[in-house]
Parts: structure tokens; sequence; C-alpha cells
């Protein structure tokens, strides 16, 4: 293992809410779920009726301000030891698709216009940065396979971090974004040799505590590349549920 970053800042541009992770020296020290609150039609100097043309932009400046108070990264001055090394975002690669970006074209221009604002800050504070596909680093792993991997991944201490809520069954689940966020800096420290690639528990154990796959709930699971696939030699097993 090699020394790694002071502070790593890690970003999960999800829809609708942006997750966010801080790392410092390689483990988990703060993570954030932010929300995109619902937008008002606001004057401007272009229409003759209230319009987003200015709110777009001040609420997405609104967001990543409140992300760095989130994440204790507001008022950073030179020399400061929170300024993030490295920023790591997921950068959502559907925005390029057409049929989605008609569907969700604003919920995602928001958050990957947030990404993209959040890297520029972090190159001003000087942070090494970096984007990543979903592909790029999950494979095609179901979204609650690669979660609970994460979540195995992470020390007691670091899970204890993560925002969550409680479902039907009073089960104390953990939310997605913030969980991506934290997984994606796991990731990318463990494949920079920053931290070893070790499961602190089974991660069959944590899938009641990961969130469920809304969208298609009986889509056959893909070994894949995933996320830490082959952690211990093994494969993920087919769970019949
Ligand atoms: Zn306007």
């Amino acid at each position: 293992m090699t020394t790694p970053p002071r502070v790593l800042l890690a970003l999960d541009s999800g829809f609708p809410d942006l997750g966010a992770a801080l790392y410092r020296a390689g483990r988990l020290h703060a993570a954030a779920w932010v929300r995109v609150p619902p937008l008002e039609p606001a004057p401007c100097p272009v229409c003759p009726r209230a319009c987003e043309h200015g709110v777009l932009p001040s609420t997405m400046v609104k967001l990543a301000d409140q992300l760095e108070r989130d994440l204790d990264l507001c008022d950073l001055s030179q020399g400061d030891e929170r300024i993030p090394e490295v920023t790591v975002v997921e950068w959502a690669s559907q925005i390029f698709s057409l049929k989605l970006a008609r569907a969700r074209s604003r919920g995602l221009s928001i958050l990957t216009g947030l990404a993209a604002m959040i890297m520029d800050r972090s190159a001003s504070w000087g942070a090494q940065t970096y984007h990543f596909t979903p592909s790029d680093w999950k494979g095609s792993l179901r979204k609650p396979v690669h979660q609970a991997r994460a979540v195995a991944m992470l020390l007691p201490a670091e899970r204890a971090l993560l925002p969550f809520y409680h479902n039907e069954a009073g089960i104390q689940v953990y939310r997605s974004d913030p969980l991506d966020a934290a997984a994606l800096g796991l990731w990318w420290l463990t494949k920079c040799h920053f931290r070893e690639l070790r499961m602190h528990g089974s991660w069959q154990m944590m899938l009641p505590f990961v969130e469920p796959d809304r969208r298609q709930p009986h889509k056959p699971q893909l070994p894949g590349l995933g996320l830490f696939a082959h952690v211990a030699g093994r494969r993920p097993r087919r769970r019949s549920r």
C-alpha cells in the first residue's frame, strides 16, 4: 500500500439526488446527501413571465455551496488541510442519450452540471480531478449487489457515517447516492493501491440494508466486472428472492 491522498472527494451525480463522500487518509470521513429542491419560476429580463432561466444556475450554485457546507469544505484557504487533493466524479453517461434526455433532462442536466461545477471548484483548490462513467467502475452488477459489496468493504465506523432512512419494516437502509459516492471513492482508493481490497463481513448480509432495485427487480444478474467482483476470488452468486 502507498500513501493515500490526504483528502479525496467522491461524487455520485445520481438522479434526483446527489451523493458525496470525503475520505481522509484513505478512510471515510464524511458522507452527504444533497437534494435538488423544487425550482420556482422567477422574473427574467428576457421572458414576459416568470421562468427558470435564472433559477437553474442559481440553484446549482446553491447545491454546490450546500455540498461544501455538508462536507466542511467552506472558506478554504491556501494550505488548508481540508482541501481535497483528488476529486473523482461519476458522470452519468445517459445524459448523452436523447431518449433519456427528453425524459429527465432537467434533473440530469442539473446534476451533471453540478458535477462539472464541483470539478471546477476542486481544480481551483488544486485537486486532481477524474471522472468515470458508471460502467467504468460498476460494471454490470445489479445495484443492490454492488452496494452491498461496498458496504461490506467499509469498516463499521465508516458505515456509521452514511446517511440512512428507515424502511416500512423499520430497517435502517443506506441512502443510495451517498453510498454510491462512498463506493466510488473506495473503488478509486483500492484501484490505486491506497487501500486494501477487503471485505469486513459478508456482503450478502448487507443486502437488507441497501435500497432494492426499483427498475428491473427480476433482471437476471450478470457476473460482469463489477465493483469488487474479484474479492476473495468469488463471483457474485445468483440469489433467488
Ligand atoms: Zn426567462
